[in-house]
């Protein structure tokens, strides 16, 4: 894999696209959580420390092509310069003459940030003529945003093009994640236990298809069980469930079927056997365990239940690989959190004691683990919710692609 330690940097211009997509407070614009700059420095820090100079460019929140404000990517100016440590410089537009002025009269060791690239449509139209205007900031590529990797935008697949396959590279968040992912998905220690948790069945079906193909055990918890529940023929009350989806559900379940006949691999798939329920949506609704297929109809599953624990615990318990991606319930209620704590400790219990590979990915899941303090005793977080739930499907992403491939227009 070709990452910023491939190259050297001196006398070069690193065009970095960096995910510096942060939450700004309403009223000052200031950075509430720091997360995502921070880790873009050691990037940066390796251009400049060779002798190269840097071009950042990234997004920040949904503008769709029009300049507003309070989407400006001024207001990460100070948040940028406390953590390099230096002054950088910036300009109002990615494209503009000054840009391309200011970007080509660099000097080493200097650092130059672009405003907001979706201040132009063109950028998630993914537009050539854009892309190309935005690789004539720099004479090396460098693709550190993996959080959007997964999309074919100007500025994290298309600009890439531009650079023959010598000049672009991972930086280190990026070369992280697929390093990781790579490993899990490609190869990964046996037993390898998937764990699929979250709200919609819609959402995860490919992903759990694409496990189909490389894992030994697929757990499924959190609302989406609702929906296996029942094309089995129970009753899950009144829990969120996706009718829709039955047909698929059931064909999944049959192509489970037909691996272990066919390839006489064992893979299992588990689902939780009781719920803890509620009559309302609310933490503090009363709270009762029902078996999973008989849930009464004025009550809603919201978490899994001790039995379920005590199974997933197992089955985490013997795996040399574990990748996790969803709550096991409704996490953010604390009446309703332990289903998915218990999998979390089991997670870092396995990982410590026996030594497994885990990679914990997707948005609420990465939540759920920093919530009961595990982020440190797993082997990686994924930072990218969506671009993670891609790779699984697809086995890689638009933006690594363009980065191994050789095409230059
Ligand atoms: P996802 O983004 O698909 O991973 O879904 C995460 C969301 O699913 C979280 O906000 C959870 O609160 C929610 N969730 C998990 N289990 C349940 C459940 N049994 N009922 C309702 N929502 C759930």
């Amino acid at each position: 894999m070709i990452t910023v330690d491939s190259l050297n940097f001196k006398n070069e211009r690193a065009l970095i696209r960096v995910d510096f997509n942060v939450p700004l407070d309403k009223s000052t614009f200031q950075v509430t959580d720091e997360t995502r700059i921070k880790s873009a420095i050691p990037t940066i820090q390796k251009v400049l420390k060779d002798g190269g100079s840097v071009v950042l460019m990234s997004h920040l929140g949904r503008p769709k092509g029009t300049k507003e404000k309070k989407y400006s990517l001024a207001h990460t100016i100070s948040t940028i310069e406390k953590h390099l440590g230096q002054k950088i410089k910036f300009v109002d537009d990615c494209i503009s003459s000054e840009a391309f002025d200011q970007s080509s009269s660099l000097k080493s060791g200097e650092v130059l940030l672009l405003e907001n690239l979706r201040f132009y449509a063109e950028e998630e139209k993914g537009d050539k003529s854009f892309a190309e205007k935005l690789a004539r900031h720099g004479t090396i590529y460098i693709n550190d945003a993996f959080g959007t990797a997964h999309r074919s935008h100007a500025s994290t697949t298309i600009v890439a093009s531009f650079f023959a396959k010598n000049k672009k590279c991972f930086g280190y968040l990026m070369a992280k994640e697929v390093e990781n992912l790579r490993k899990i998905l490609n190869h990964p220690e046996k037993p390898f236990t998937a764990i699929v948790g979250g709200a919609k069945v819609s959402d995860k079906i490919k992903v759990l298809e694409a496990l189909l193909k490389v894992a030994d055990n697929i757990i499924i918890g959190g609302a989406m069980a609702f929906t296996f529940v029942k094309a089995q023929g129970g009753n899950p009350g009144k829990s969120l469930c996706e009718d829709d989806y039955i047909e698929t559900v059931l064909n999944f379940l049959n192509q489970v079927e037909i691996k272990k006949s066919k390839e006489i691999k064992n893979i299992r798939v588990f689902l939780p056997i009781d719920a803890v329920c509620a009559t309302e949506f609310a933490d503090t609704s009363n709270k009762c365990i029902y078996p999973i297929n008989n849930i009464p109809s004025d009550w809603m599953g919201l978490d899994i239940g001790p039995k379920s624990i005590n199974l997933f615990k197992d089955v985490i318990a013997s795996s040399k690989s574990i990748l996790w991606n969803g709550p096991m319930g409704v996490f953010e209620f604390s009446n309703f959190e332990e289903g998915t704590k218990q999998i979390a400790y089991a997670v870092a219990e396995t990982t410590k004691n026996y030594h497994a590979f885990s990679v914990i990915g997707g948005g609420d899941s990465v939540a759920a683990i920093n919530k009961f303090h595990l982020g440190e005793q797993v082997s990686f977080i994924s930072t990218g919710g969506g671009a993670m739930l891609e790779f699984i499907e697809n086995g890689s992403l638009p933006g690594i692609d363009a980065i191994e491939r050789d095409i230059v227009l």
